[in-house]
């Protein structure tokens, strides 16, 4: 295990049995619909490319990059969009894929956003939950784990771009911060 991370909260094979699953339910929920399938760069990234190997459905895949502006621990709301799509999602069902949902303040921007531009129909799928932090009423569509109000790390999600590439989700020692 990496020394700074002080416990595993969702092992490989877990994460792993969990992509899986919502690989099959996704499937049959986008059966005959192309959908276009959008990562949330960057943390998103390791989720996305595991799932759509588990979608055994026609889709496309594009990306976008967005930023939330405001305390670095917090969203603040205000989000600016990085990198936009390279496709029209007009007409499209689009499923946006998430590493995680904290405040739900990106997401819901973000929904509007593509909502706003005519997709055929916006729906959220979310590896992580943290429902405790919500501030805005917005739930995923599809979600894998709720997971309790703590920081974590891997599987895609980093502390200051670090811990994207491991393998697990973990929680960070907190002696990492000081
Ligand atoms: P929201 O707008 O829902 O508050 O922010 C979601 C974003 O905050 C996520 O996409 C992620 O970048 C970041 N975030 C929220 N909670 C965590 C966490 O526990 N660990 C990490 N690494 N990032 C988090
Ligand atoms: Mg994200
Ligand atoms: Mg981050």
């Amino acid at each position: 295990m990496e020394k700074d991370i002080e416990k595993i909260l969702l092992s490989e094979e877990e994460i792993s049995a969990k992509v899986s699953e919502l690989g099959s339910i996704l499937s049959e929920e986008y059966a005959g619909k192309n959908p276009l399938v959008i990562c949330v760069l960057r943390g998103a990234a390791p989720f996305m490319t595991d799932l759509v190997r588990r979608m055994t459905i026609p889709l496309e895949m594009d990306f976008m990059a967005v930023s939330s502006y405001g305390k670095s621990t917090q969203s603040s709301g205000i989000v600016r969009i990085m990198k936009d799509l390279d496709t029209s999602v007009e007409d499209r069902h689009v499923l946006v894929v998430e590493d995680i949902i904290d405040s739900g303040l990106t997401l819901s921007y973000l929904v509007d956003n593509l909502e706003r531009r005519n997709a055929a129909s916006v729906k959220v799928v979310t590896l992580l939950d943290k429902p405790a932090r919500r501030a805005v009423d917005l739930k995923p569509h599809f979600s894998g784990f709720q997971i309790p109000d703590a920081f974590v790390v891997g599987y895609g999600l980093d502390y200051a771009e670090k811990y994207r590439n491991l393998p697990y989700i973990g929680i960070l020692k907190p002696s990492v911060y000081s």
